[in-house]
C-alpha cells in the first residue's frame, strides 16, 4: 500500500517543471528518494544549487505536488545540491550529444533567427524585440532572446528581470553551461547579467571582446529547444551587426524605424550591411506611428511613411520588403516598459500591444524561405 502510495507521489513530484531548465525534475534526475509512512511523505530532491528563487520554487511545487496525492496527509521535503557527478550528467543530457562549445543555432536548425536591428538608437528597437519576444510566446512557441546591445542593454529592464535596485538578475551557471532567466515564457540573456557593481553599468569593449561575448551567447547559454531567437541588435552597422552576420548568415532580419524621413535612411543602410553577410531581410517595422487622441484627431509626432519607404527601399525585384506592422506612440508601453511588465502582457488591449500582437503573427507567416538568399560574404 505505502509502495504504491511511494510511486503515486514520486510520479507527481517528477512531474513538476525546473523553472529554469523548463523540464520536469524527474527527466533531470533530480528526484533522489521518496518514502511514505503512515501518510507522511518524505521526499529527497537535489538541486542544481540551492537558496536560490528557483529553487525556493522547486521546493514548493514539490511540497504541493506531493501533498495533492489522495492518502499524503504530510509531506516534509529534502533538499541537497547534486553530486559534481550528477551536475556532469545532467549537462549531458541537456547538450543532448552536442559536444561543448558549439553553437546550435547553424543554418541546420530548427530554431529561426530573427535579429531585430536599426539605423539609430531611440526608435524603440529594443521595446520592439522585448515585446515581440512576449508575443511570439504568448502564441504558444519557444522563445529566446539574446540581447546583443552591449553598449546599451536594455531587455532585463523591459522584461522585469531586474532587483529593486535595478540590477540585473544573475543567470544559474550548471559548469559550463549559463541558464537564462525566464520571463514572460521568454528566455532571455543580456550583457547586463554579467557586470558588477563597480562596472557602472558600462561597457566599453572593442569588436574581439564583444565577438567573444556574442559567440559565447550562442554557446554557452542553454536556450534547449527553441522555435525563435530573436537577437536585439545595437544600432547601427558596427563590431556586433558583423560578428553576428559571421556567426549567423542565414538569420532573418527586421529593421526597426520610425516615421521620420530622417530616420529612415540610417534604417536601410542597417538592412544592406545585414543582407551583405547572407541574412534576409523579412520585414520592416515602423514604431512611433500616428496616435489617436481622445478627441479623433491623429497626433503624427515623427511624420508619417518612414516606415513603408524603408520597406520599398529595401525591396529589390526578387525579394519584396513588407511592412510588417506599425506601432502606435503610446504611453502605456512606455509605462509599462520602464515597470519591467512588457505592454502585450500589462495591458494586452492598448492599441501598441495590438500592433506588436499583429508584428508576431506577421512575422510568423513570413516563414523562413532559402530561396533568393544572397551568397555570404566575409568581411574583412
Ligand atoms: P532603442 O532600443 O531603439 O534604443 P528603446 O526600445 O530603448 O529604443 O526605446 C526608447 C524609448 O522610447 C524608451 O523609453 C521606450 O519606452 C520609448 N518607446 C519605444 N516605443 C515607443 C512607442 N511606440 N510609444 C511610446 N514610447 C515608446
Amino acid at each position: 500500500m505505502s509502495s504504491d502510495l511511494a510511486e503515486s507521489v514520486r510520479a507527481a513530484v517528477a512531474a513538476v517543471t525546473d523553472p529554469e531548465l523548463r523540464r520536469p525534475i524527474g527527466e533531470l534526475g533530480m528526484v533522489r528518494d521518496v518514502r511514505v509512512a503512515g501518510g507522511a511523505a518524505t521526499v529527497s530532491i537535489s538541486l542544481t544549487i540551492v537558496g536560490c528563487p528557483a529553487a525556493t520554487r522547486i521546493e514548493q511545487d514539490v511540497r504541493d505536488a506531493a501533498a495533492s496525492v489522495p492518502g499524503i496527509a504530510g509531506v516534509t521535503v529534502d533538499v541537497g545540491v547534486m553530486s559534481p557527478d550528477e551536475r556532469r550528467a545532467l549537462v549531458e543530457r541537456l547538450r543532448a550529444g552536442r559536444p561543448a562549445r558549439t553553437m546550435p543555432f547553424g543554418p541546420d536548425s530548427l530554431t529561426r533567427v530573427v535579429a531585430v536591428t536599426s539605423g539609430k538608437g531611440g526608435v524603440g528597437k529594443s521595446t520592439v524585440a522585448a515585446n515581440l519576444a512576449v508575443a511570439l510566446a504568448q502564441r504558444g512557441l519557444a522563445v529566446g532572446l539574446i540581447d546583443a546591445d552591449v553598449h546599451g542593454f536594455s531587455i532585463p529592464g523591459l522584461l522585469g528581470l531586474v532587483d529593486e535596485h535595478g540590477r540585473a538578475a544573475q543567470p544559474t551557471r550548471l559548469d559550463e553551461l549559463i541558464l537564462p532567466p525566464v520571463a514572460h515564457g521568454v528566455k532571455a540573456i543580456s550583457i547586463g547579467m554579467f557586470l558588477r557593481d563597480g562596472d557602472g553599468g558600462a561597457v566599453a569593449w572593442r569588436g574581439p571582446m564583444l565577438h567573444r561575448t556574442v559567440q559565447q551567447f550562442l554557446t554557452d547559454v542553454h536556450f534547449g529547444d527553441l522555435d525563435v531567437l530573436l537577437l536585439d541588435m545595437p544600432p547601427g552597422t558596427g563590431d556586433v551587426a558583423i560578428s553576428v552576420g559571421q556567426l549567423l548568415p542565414h538569420a532573418d532580419v527586421v529593421v526597426v524605424t520610425t516615421p521620420q524621413a530622417a530616420a529612415s535612411d540610417v534604417a536601410v543602410r542597417s538592412g544592406l550591411v545585414a543582407r551583405q553577410t547572407g541574412q534576409r531581410v523579412v520585414g520592416v517595422v515602423e514604431n512611433m506611428a500616428a496616435l489617436a487622441l481622445p478627441d479623433g484627431t491623429m497626433l503624427d509626432l515623427f511624420g508619417s511613411g518612414g516606415g513603408r519607404d524603408v520597406a520599398a527601399a529595401l525591396s529589390t525585384d526578387d525579394d519584396q520588403v513588407p511592412l510588417l506592422a506599425s506601432i502606435p506612440l503610446s504611453a502605456t508601453l512606455r509605462a509599462d516598459g520602464d515597470a519591467g511588465a512588457p505592454v502585450v502582457v500589462a495591458h494586452p488591449d492598448d492599441p501598441a500591444a495590438r500592433a506588436m500582437a499583429v508584428l508576431a503573427a506577421s512575422l510568423v507567416s513570413s516563414g523562413r524561405g532559402l530561396a533568393g538568399r544572397p551568397l555570404p560574404f566575409t568581411p574583412r
